[in-house]
């Protein structure tokens, strides 16, 4: 059994959806589980529409609702099941989920309020929309598709808008769920992103989070493998937004994935990888538009170990904030990173990249909804500078290795650049710095032609 994820653009309209099912056609024969985004930039919207409501706009909120979300679920339905009566059934079903959410927004408006909860409940109807039309458009072309709730199977602790799965809870539902359906040769389609809690409450795994989905369901079912079907050919030396040339990796090992994903390289979410690692499942990266391409595999060893001193890939992470933290008295004294540390647990932020020297420290956060707060806490005992509008930049490969001469070559790439906090993990398959968030496509630029240009 194979669970196959489809992305945001994969499913963004009737046709997108007809490339979809073409693929999954082929592969039946795997017996596989399709989980599904959200429609592109629905969630986005969603969120705005809650925004809106919230701050009192609840006209434009339902205007938004209705020109975007409604609209192009409606087009797509229609375009896509043509026979009667399914046709009405599934658009009752979709206006059903339309109420509800304009009920939502006119509550939200009333009471002013949006909580993280009451935040994932709304965006939850993106991925519940489009799998909804994704399973009815399937049968409609002769598949035997059933829609399944990951709510009922996907169980998570109650941190809404980035909650963790409670494995041990979600897999026997999993299995009693999702089994009886591939045993009978349907294929089950469920919604990525989103869980609920044990008491049933709406949950995300955040943002990019249908990549999570798909690998806690093929870790929970034991699956020969994931497959993520993307818009991009599979992982790229860099964001082929910033380097229209970058080239296609044939694998990558867990590892380099996951620095990748950690440090931004959108085409996997960073906690995709643990689930798949730990019952040892290869994860696969194709394109939806070009199914005919290769893709990327992604497996615990190297296929060909690199040579040493070469790179795999660069991945950036824009919207970061540098914190100085200076101790003048405590001259990084017995208790003072442990202080510091637990300002950050605290308002539960994590901390990205770490610089230490003699009187300071910096680290970096991409969450900055605290910031205020834990600034103030840290000013009790140093003296506390915050630098915004910074990048991570990350070079990642198993070849790095004991070769210090990457560095040399990566920092003359960019010697007239400013940069700060080099940083190389233990792993020492990454060697990540801060630039200024405007230098990034220079960097990438610059660093992309010396290490893979020549
Ligand atoms: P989906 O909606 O299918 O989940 P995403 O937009 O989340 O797709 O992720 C795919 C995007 O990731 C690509 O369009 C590309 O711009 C970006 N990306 C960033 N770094 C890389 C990389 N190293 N290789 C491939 N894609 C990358
Ligand atoms: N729809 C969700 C998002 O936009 C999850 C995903 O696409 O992976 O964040
Ligand atoms: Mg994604």
């Amino acid at each position: 059994m194979i669970v196959m994820k489809f992305g945001g653009t994969s499913v963004e309209d009737a046709a997108a959806m007809r490339q979809v099912i073409e693929i999954v056609r082929r592969k039946r024969a795997l017996s596989p589980i399709v989980v599904a985004s959200a429609m592109a930039k629905i969630t986005d919207t969603l969120i705005r529409c809650a925004q809106l409501a919230h701050q009192g706009h609840e006209d434009d909120a339902q205007r938004l609702l209705n020109e975007t979300v409604a609209a192009r679920h409606r087009d797509a339905a229609a375009q896509l099941v043509t026979t009667e009566p399914q046709r009405s059934v599934l658009l009752e079903r979709i206006d059903h989920h339309l109420n509800e959410l304009r009920t939502l927004l006119h509550g939200l408006a009333i009471l002013g309020e949006l909580s993280p909860r009451s935040l994932d409940t709304v965006a939850s109807y993106g991925e519940r929309l489009s799998t909804l039309i994704l399973a009815a458009a399937m049968r409609e072309a002769g598949l035997d598709a059933e829609l399944l709730d990951a709510r009922q199977f996907i169980i998570t602790d109650d941190r809404f808008t980035k909650a963790t799965p409670l494995m041990d809870l979600s897999a026997p539902r999993a299995r009693a769920l999702l089994l009886p359906v591939l045993h009978r040769g349907a294929i089950p389609v469920t919604q990525g992103f989103i869980g609920a809690t044990p008491h049933g409450i709406t949950t995300t795994l955040g943002r990019g989070g249908s990549d999570y989905s798909a690998a806690i369901i093929g870790a929970l079912l034991d699956a020969d493998a994931i497959e993520i079907w993307t818009d991009v050919d599979g992982i790229l030396t860099t964001d082929p937004k910033l380097v229209p040339h970058a080239r296609l990796l044939e694998s990558v090992t867990f590892q380099e994935a996951a620095e990748l994903a950690y440090f931004g390289a959108k085409v996997l979410h960073p906690s995709t990888i643990l689930p798949a690692v730990e019952k040892n499942i290869p994860v696969y990266v194709y394109n939806t538009k070009n199914p005919k391409s290769p893709g990327t595999r992604i497996t615990a060893r190297e296929a060909q170990p690199t040579p040493p001193g070469t790179l795999k890939a660069i991945a950036y992470k824009q919207g970061i904030t540098v914190i100085n933290i200076y101790s003048t008295r405590m001259l990084l004294a017995h208790g003072f990173l442990h202080a510091i540390f637990e300002v950050f647990d605290r308002f539960e932020t994590s901390v990205d990249l770490l610089a230490t020297s003699e009187v300071s420290v910096s680290l970096t956060i991409d969450d900055t909804r605290h910031l205020d707060k834990i600034v103030s806490e840290l000013q009790k005992f140093s003296t506390v500078t915050v630098e915004r509008e910074r990048a991570i930049i990350c070079l990642v490969g198993e070849g790095m290795k004991h070769t210090p001469g990457i560095a040399a070559r990566a920092f003359g790439a960019i010697r007239d650049i400013n940069i700060n906090m080099i940083s190389q993990g233990a792993s020492e398959i990454n060697l990540s710095f801060i630039v200024h968030e405007a230098d990034v496509p220079t960097v990438i630029q610059r660093l992309h032609r010396e290490f893979f240009e020549r």
